[in-house]
């Protein structure tokens, strides 16, 4: 196939040419994120686009793709809010996604941003770096004996919930699908108002549609035990970003531990460094010291990334073949 990757950063190039090697598409990569603008860039003669989180794909742009020839979008990700499957579906393109690579990439990562919180490891480092080597403001919290509340038990929440249960924390979750391997880890599902009154900490791991957009919101942050930590690596707009910060700035969250944000797509994935920020919720997130931003890595290990890699191609190659597609979501 002729495949345009869109979002295409140097590791993407350099993970997507080595899974090629077995599979031989022919690869197009553009740095530029699809929209209406870039789709003068599409090639020529294109068979599919492949596409990252914050390439959004609606129903014109989806249209606009099948009337140039492509047959089908390959998402290099798991979760699928950014592309409407329905319109895909109406128009005959194929949309394929990578719905089960390591998951322990972001549960790992969850957990990174979570203990750096908890012992202050952002600043301690600044800190020792500076020569300044008190103590004082860095007395840290224990994971051990806390309860933790995982929104979204799939294949990240579960992978979370083993780490957690071997760091010897209490785990309920709260997800319409429970799984039998948290059950028997000895994760209690309980409703989400159960969660939000029982949790030290809040990780969430729910994907983003109608039902969990701003899930974290004033009214379930007010619902929280006053200082609880938040962890989002699930989807930015899971979270009111807004009534996050105030929740933190009136204490009542006590850390928030943030991968996506709500507000990312123009900021993520490049180096804005000297660029003046005009996003001010963002600016304010920033400025907060109980806050750490990462910029959606939680993904980005080198297991993932060969992972990723092979399975979009794969995938194309089984829609070119009219094989059937198990990761096809039309
Ligand atoms: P998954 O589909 O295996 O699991 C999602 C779980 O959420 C399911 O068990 C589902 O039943 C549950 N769920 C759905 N609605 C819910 C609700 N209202 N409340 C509670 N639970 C609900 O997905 P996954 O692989 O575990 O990934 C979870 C999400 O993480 C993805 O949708 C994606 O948005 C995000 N993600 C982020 C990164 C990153 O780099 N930050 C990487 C991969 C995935």
């Amino acid at each position: 196939m002729r495949i345009a990757v869109y979002s295409a950063q140097p590791y993407d190039e350099q993970f997507l040419d080595e899974a090629n090697a077995e599979q031989g598409h022919r690869l197009h990569f553009l740095a530029c994120p699809l929209n209406r603008d870039t789709l003068a860039m599409l090639p020529a003669k294109a068979d599919a686009v492949c596409v990252f989180v914050n390439d959004h794909l609606d129903a014109p742009l989806i249209k606009a793709l099948a009337e140039r020839g492509v047959r089908a979008i390959a998402l290099r990700c798991a979760g699928y809010d950014n592309v409407d499957v329905p319109a895909a579906n109406a128009l005959g393109v194929r949309v394929v996604r990578v719905p089960a690579y390591s998951p322990e990439s972001v549960a790992e990562h969850a957990l990174a941003l979570l203990m750096a919180l908890l012992r202050h490891i952002p600043r301690a480092h600044a800190r020792v770096r500076d020569g300044n080597f008190s103590l004082q403001g860095l007395l840290g919290e224990e994971l051990h004996g806390k309860t933790v509340g995982l929104v979204g038990t799939g294949r990240i929440g579960t992978a979370l919930a083993r780490i957690l249960v071997g760091c010897g924390c209490k785990v309920v979750a709260t997800d319409p699908e429970p799984v039998a391997a948290c059950i028997g880890l000895g994760v209690q599902y309980v409703s989400l108002n159960a969660l939000l009154r029982a949790a030290d900490i809040v990780s969430l791991h729910c994907p983003l549609n109608a039902n969990t957009r701003h899930l974290v919101n004033a009214q379930t942050l007010a619902a929280m035990r006053p200082g609880v930590v938040v962890i989002n690596t699930s989807r930015g707009a899971v979270v009111d970003t807004v009534a996050l910060i105030e929740a933190l700035k009136r204490g009542h969250v006590s850390a928030a531990g943030l991968d996506v944000y709500e507000g990312e797509a123009p900021l993520f994935f490049a180096d804005r460094s000297g660029v003046v920020l005009q996003d001010e919720v963002f600016a304010r997130l920033q400025g907060l010291p109980n806050v750490i931003v990462t910029a959606h890595q939680a993904f980005f290990t080198r297991q993932a990334m060969a992972e990723i890699s092979q399975v979009t191609l794969a995938n194309l190659t089984r829609i070119e073949g009219g094989e059937p597609c198990q990761n096809a979501l039309c």
